[in-house]
């Protein structure tokens, strides 16, 4: 694991780091595919964990939700309007579904529905950060904001990866995987308002400083 801020890990993936799961003090962030099982199991196998807490309920992110929280006996959190995906009344991926792509990425990614114990919504505190609810490329997306330190966990609102080379960039998340596009650069625009020191996205390696984010926002005219 590699801290990147205060009480703030990523769980390491080799060669570099392109879907991202955080421990925040006791707070695991994300859950990865169904496959990242195994190193989410062995990175955090010696520290304390209290809930898991998912950016928003997509495949790439819930994939280990059930096995972690059954095995580890700790409690599912995700924002309340993605409580029906996680729970398996709303698909989980509701951008273009019938793309073969999409339905590529369900089967082999997508973990199965699990009881989401502790809904949260905007204004909460998890793991000392404040939940800014920021929809768009899912209902239920947010950014995990620390205003101390000015320390963002942003989930998809922006990557910070290309995926056809996966070196970095800061882009608006696919398209194809977005339900609401004007949206989701209402929340680019709201994420450049913070103005965060520090950036962790789902994917890519950390961004530092708010240029590139600005620059982001100001291009796509949010
Ligand atoms: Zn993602």
């Amino acid at each position: 694991m590699k801290q990147l801020a205060e009480g703030v890990w990523r769980l390491d993936e080799f060669p570099r780091p392109t879907i991202n799961i955080y421990l925040a003090g006791d707070v695991l962030i994300d859950a990865g595919r169904r496959w990242d099982l195994g190193r989410i199991r062995k990175q955090t196998a010696d520290r304390e964990l209290s809930m898991l807490a998912l950016t928003h309920v997509h495949p790439d992110h819930q994939g280990a939700a059930k096995p972690i929280c059954e095995k580890r006996e700790i409690p599912l959190a995700c924002h309340e309007d993605d409580v029906d995906a996680m729970e398996g009344r709303r698909p989980v991926q509701e951008a273009h579904p019938r793309n073969l792509y999409n339905r590529v990425i369900k089967r082999i990614w997508e973990g199965p529905p699990y009881k989401v114990e502790r809904p949260f919504r905007q204004g909460d505190e998890i793991a000392g950060f404040e939940v800014i609810h920021a929809p768009g490329h899912a209902r239920g997306e947010v950014i995990f904001w620390r205003q101390a330190d000015r320390v963002a966990i942003c989930g998809d609102v922006v990557r910070n990866m290309s995926y056809a080379t996966t070196l970095p960039g800061v882009r608006e998340p696919p398209e194809l995987f977005t339900y609401d596009v004007a949206e989701n650069r209402r929340s680019i625009r709201k994420l450049a308002e913070l103005r965060p020191a520090l950036t962790l996205p789902g994917h890519g390696p950390v961004i530092s400083g708010h240029e590139e984010i600005e620059r982001l926002a100001e291009g796509i005219g949010a």
